[in-house]
């Protein structure tokens, strides 16, 4: 495949060999862009963006339900792209396509309703006559860097915002999984201008570093590790930032809860995509009267997942991103049943394969609770009453989403007043996100919010008109 750059895709001799996580087979290749390339994409961008910011909202919309037509017509390429590129279950991978073109529509229909305000300007003393309202204009060059776990509709929680914005946009996409974009690159360009989506594939450290450092990109909106979040708020001087990083989510069972209903949602929230999910289930806290039922219940359900082949319908966990992953959730498992953690099902690795894992007896200060396990693995924790569960969801650097199942309703909004993140959900684990909520984490999860009304307004400016009567 190619990169888009100023409507044009470009080859390169020197490439990056794409493979696919399940066999470790080359499935594709796609160039190895440069720092030279990033630039040329964003000067088209940046040349584009004049153009951009005059095209009616009208025209902006009906581009949008163009590509979200084309999407639809290429579904079935788009779920097999997405499983051959990172390992993702086809039935994960299908809901995938189906909530990237719910992106699209959403950010079709908004596209229509940027609106500004009147301001009361005679609240203050001299403005009795002076009118004043605001409108939402473009920013500009929108820099878009993309991670591997939703290679599709993280893109378009970024790039169709952004255009139904009038911001044109540079894509770098995560190199272990550039696929997707790729080819949504394709599919999209007929219905913009030149230059108007440019996306670059090569590393982080090269094309990601120029979009983040460019005078002339005039936002990042990033999704991907802390680690990465953090150096790119160092490099970017004065662009507006939105930051989605990682998630230690945790998921509440009360005394009160529905067993059978909070065991299918830990399954869901702890295994989807091999527990490679940002708002995936990571800790799991337990009342100690519902404790036994619940552990019981969720090793029986969690040993029915089929793991295997991700092209299988019937697959329900797939491999990881690569070896080094799995390598690294084999190791973290270790060494918490060094410290004491008891290990209940699982704890297998095959290649790039890990078993869903249950452990029990663990202790809420080890690595396992406190760093973000990017991996299909659940560590219970005990806890005597709802205080003390809050305090435990509390206790990380993380705050993304939260799950809490309870059939009393002063627990859930006590749980939901107290717990720290930028969501929680009651009688659901944290997966749950539907596109157009807004959607982004407190403490170390980020800052700013997705969700595409919620981007959009981050992805534009106020500018006040005042006009005075002569
Ligand atoms: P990552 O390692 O931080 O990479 C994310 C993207 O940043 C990749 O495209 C990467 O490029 C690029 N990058 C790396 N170094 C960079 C640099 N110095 N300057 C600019 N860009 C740079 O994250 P990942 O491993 O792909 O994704 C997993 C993480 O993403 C997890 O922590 C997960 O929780 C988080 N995530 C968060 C959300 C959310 O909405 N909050 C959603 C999904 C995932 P290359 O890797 O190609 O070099």
């Amino acid at each position: 495949m190619h990169m888009l750059i100023n409507g044009k895709f470009i080859d390169k001799s020197e490439r990056i060999d794409i493979k696919n996580p399940a066999d470790n087979k080359i499935i594709d290749t796609v160039p190895y862009g440069n720092r030279k390339d990033a630039k040329t994409a964003i000067s088209a961008a940046k040349r584009t963006s004049k153009i951009a910011k005059e095209i009616p909202s009208r025209l902006i919309s009906e581009h949008l339900y163009d590509i979200y037509g084309e999407l639809s017509k290429n579904s079935k390429i788009f779920e097999k792209l997405i499983t051959h590129d990172c390992g993702k279950p086809l039935k994960d991978s299908k809901e995938e396509v189906i909530r990237s073109k719910q992106t699209i529509l959403l950010s079709a229909e908004e596209s229509k309703r940027i609106y500004g305000e009147t301001i009361p300007m005679d609240a203050c003393i001299g403005g009795e006559e002076v009118m004043g309202f605001t409108t939402k204009i473009p920013l500009g060059v929108v820099g878009a860097i993309t991670p591997y776990n939703y290679p599709l509709n993280l893109v378009i929680h970024k790039v169709a915002p952004a255009i139904a914005a009038k911001n044109t946009v540079v894509v770098k996409p995560s190199t272990k999984a550039p696929l997707a974009a790729l080819k949504f690159a394709e599919i999209a360009s007929t219905y913009l201008e030149n230059g108007f989506l440019n996306v670059v594939t090569g590393s982080g450290s090269e094309v990601g570093d120029e979009i983040v450092k460019s005078d002339f990109v005039d936002k990042i909106s990033f999704t991907g590790s802390i680690e990465t979040g953090i150096s790119i708020s160092k490099r970017a001087g004065m662009k507006k930032l939105t930051l989605e990083l990682g998630g230690n989510d945790p998921l509440l069972v009360l005394e009160d809860a529905d067993i059978e209903k909070a065991v299918d949602a830990a399954v869901k929230g702890s295994y989807l995509n091999a527990g490679q999910v940002c708002i995936g289930v990571k800790r799991i806290i337990l009342h100690k009267k519902i404790a036994d039922e619940f552990t019981q219940k969720f090793v029986k359900a969690t040993g029915k997942l089929i793991v295997g082949d991700p092209m299988s319908i019937r697959t329900d966990v797939g491999p990881l991103i690569d070896e080094n992953a799995a390598i690294t959730i084999e190791k973290i498992v270790n060494q918490s049943i060094d410290e004491g953690a008891e290990l209940l099902y699982g704890g297998k690795r095959r290649g790039s394969f890990y078993t869903p894992t249950v452990l029990d007896n663990v202790d809420s200060k080890m690595d396992i609770v406190q760093e973000e396990t990017f991996g299909p693995v659940s560590p219970l924790i005990h806890v005597n009453d709802i205080d003390e569960a809050i305090k435990v969801a509390n206790d990380t650097k993380y705050g993304l989403q939260a799950g809490v199942f309870t059939n009393n309703i002063n627990l859930a909004l006590k749980a939901a007043k107290q717990i720290e993140a930028g969501s929680v959900i009651i009688n659901k684990q944290s997966t749950y996100r539907a596109d157009n909520m807004p959607f982004g984490g407190c403490k170390m999860s980020g800052m700013g919010k997705e969700g595409i009304k919620y981007a959009i307004e981050e992805m534009t400016r106020t500018k006040l008109f005042i006009v005075n009567p002569i």
